[in-house]
């Protein structure tokens, strides 16, 4: 574990409490842009945790993007890209799930997960997985593999990691609250 990344984390992603509602405690993780240094380290950190050991990436929209993509090209392997309903054109797989209020539901290009891969799955934040678990539904139905999930943050309260626990996969989070 790299002490020094997850200061320099806890001091750069700002918490903005009530934020987009009541009782949410957001976390904002836009000020690491600003710090390219830290931003390598952050990709440093989740390329070492997956390196040799899968041979896609898949990340969730949109901030799932933001290190995922750099992740990949790194790792010299496929970037999948997960999206919200209606982005993509057809022909695509889909995976809806609950949220606490309705349900949303997540897209993915048919074909570009090959079956048999071993897939990474990337998200900027594990909060109560919901977002997570479908994504890695998605993936199974292409007949591959989850192997991995990493994110820079986890809100172990909400127990994200526990509901990511059937599908029997590697998890890394840099930080936990
Ligand atoms: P969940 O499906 O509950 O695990 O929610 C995860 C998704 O919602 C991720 O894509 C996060 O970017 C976003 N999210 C959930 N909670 C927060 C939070 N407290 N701060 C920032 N983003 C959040």
């Amino acid at each position: 574990m790299n002490h020094q990344l997850i200061r320099d984390l806890e001091n750069t992603i700002q918490n903005i409490p009530d934020f987009p509602k009541p009782g949410i405690q957001f976390k904002d993780i836009t000020p690491i842009f600003l710090n390219p240094t830290l931003y390598k380290e952050v990709i440093d950190n989740l390329v070492s945790f997956s390196r040799g050991k899968i041979d896609a990436v898949c990340g969730i929209e949109s901030r799932g993007y933001l290190f995922g993509i750099a992740i990949a090209v790194a790792l010299d392997i496929p970037f999948v890209l997960i999206r919200k309903k209606g982005k993509l054109p057809p022909p695509f797989v889909a995976q809806k799930y609950d949220l606490e209020y309705g349900s949303e539901e997540i897209e993915m290009r048919t074909g570009q997960i090959k079956a048999g891969q071993r897939v990474l799955i990337h998200d900027d934040l594990l909060a109560t997985g919901g977002t997570t678990e479908a994504a890695a539904m998605l993936v199974q139905k292409q007949g591959a593999t989850v192997s991995q999930f990493s994110f820079l943050i986890s809100l172990k309260d909400l127990k994200g990691e526990e509901r990511l626990d059937k599908f029997d996969a590697e998890l890394h989070s840099i930080l936990s609250y």
